[in-house]
């Protein structure tokens, strides 16, 4: 399919990151899956080579290129399956709330390092008590002179172990619910703030989750993003973005998984025919293809408004929705094409079908997306 977002100069990244990717990570993802951690120098090659935020302005050290970078990024990490390389989600999810509500003094602070790969983020909002719920969360944070302390535990936290600086979802004001929630950066190394368990999941296995703990952490006053009061905003002005790039996710995943799984069934033969000879299986792929034309569709006039700065609320949650259950729908018949053999780690379609079950589930369910679109629609 043709693509009218991207121009010559994007084909190009797009074949040298794909070159990249082939060289620098292909040989060991492997193994950093037994290992359940990717090294953090690959943090630092993807920096070096401008991997990272390459849509931040050249004066904090990026490229100030376009947001079809961030795309081509996150679209060939993910084809690949490469969910352990979780990049797109410090540059294009969480590096833009330091962007858009730091101060310049934050921004000269920690842009730079976020872009060269120094300073690994992590967002924490999630608790055990509050998911979907992010209004209940009960991690606070008390003013004390020039400081706030901080105590709570934040769970789920995606790159917890590596991370270098952390936004913390915390409440200020702990009576007016989301009124009082502030997001504040702390920083690797502050005195009480220490890193749980990682934790052991269904898959993304060499991407670090983490619990994460906070108890009497003093961070400066300074740390705090934007204004006080104002995080719970903040986060629902930033989840448009976040929604997206999971949707691409989720999309890339999906064309990957009918990649593999067609040229499987015509060279996998059954009853002296290919698999893919027997209707029932061409049905099956079409249907699948039908679908992920449809998602590709849904995606890329999604990136184009998202460039063109629109409102992509309503749409990205539908998209968010069902792009990552269409994935899994593809993943299901994937494996199953794949008869046993799916089944087995040395087949790829294996761990795609795992790794693609948490897209319905992070940056907002399935459900939380219906109940946003629900009430868009005034329902
Ligand atoms: C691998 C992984 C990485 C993650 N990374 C991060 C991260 O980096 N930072 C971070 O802060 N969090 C992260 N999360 C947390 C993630 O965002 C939450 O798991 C998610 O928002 C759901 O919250 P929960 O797990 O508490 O489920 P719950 O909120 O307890 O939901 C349970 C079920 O109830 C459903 N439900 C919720 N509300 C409604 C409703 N109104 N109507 C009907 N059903 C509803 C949900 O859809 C779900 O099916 C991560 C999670 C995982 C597993």
């Amino acid at each position: 399919m043709s693509r009218d977002i991207f121009q010559e100069e994007h084909i190009i990244f797009r074949d040298a990151f794909g070159k990249f990717l082939d060289k620098e990570i292909t040989p060991y993802f492997e193994q950093w899956e037994q290992d359940g951690i990717v090294p953090r120098n690959v943090w630092n090659k993807m920096g070096r080579n401008g991997f990272l935020c390459p849509w931040v302005e050249e004066e904090y050290g990026g490229a100030g290129a376009g947001y079809e970078y961030s795309v081509i990024i996150n679209e060939e990490i993910f084809y690949r399956g490469f969910t352990g390389i979780v990049t797109p989600l410090h540059s294009d999810i969480i590096v833009p709330y330091i962007h858009s509500f730091g101060n310049e003094e934050q921004k000269k602070k920690w842009l730079p390092g976020c872009v060269n790969g120094e300073i690994i983020t992590a967002i924490a909002m999630t608790e055990p008590g509050a998911g979907s719920d992010l209004a209940a969360l009960r991690t606070t944070a008390v003013k004390d002179g020039d400081e706030y302390i901080i105590n709570g535990q934040k769970t789920f936290i995606s790159i917890g172990i590596l991370s270098d600086l952390v936004i913390v979802a915390v409440k200020t004001d702990p009576g007016v619910g989301s009124k009082g929630i502030s997001l504040i950066c702390v920083e690797d190394g502050t005195p009480g703030f220490t890193r749980g368990r990682n934790l052991e999941k269904m898959g993304w296995h060499s991407q670090d989750t983490a619990e994460l703990i906070f108890e009497e952490c003093r961070v400066p006053a300074a740390n705090l993003l934007g204004e006080e009061g104002q995080g719970f905003y903040y986060m629902m002005q930033k989840l448009q973005g976040e929604r997206l790039v999971a949707a691409i996710m989720a999309q890339s995943m999906a064309e990957a998984m009918l990649d593999m799984t067609v040229q499987y069934c015509k060279e996998r033969e059954i009853f002296r025919k290919p698999l893919s000879s027997f209707q029932h299986n061409t049905f099956k792929i079409v249907e699948m293809a039908t679908e992920i034309e449809l998602g590709r569709t849904f995606v890329d006039s999604l990136i184009k408004d998202f460039i063109a700065g629109k409102d992509i609320v309503k749409k990205v949650s539908m998209a968010k929705a069902w792009v990552s259950e269409m994935a899994n729908r593809v993943a299901y018949h994937c494996v199953q094409l794949h008869g046993g053999y799916g089944y087995m780690e040395e087949y790829p379609i294996c761990r795609f079908a795992r790794d693609v079950r948490i897209i319905p589930i992070f940056a907002g369910t399935t459900e939380v997306m219906k109940v946003i679109v629900g009430r868009m629609m005034g329902l």
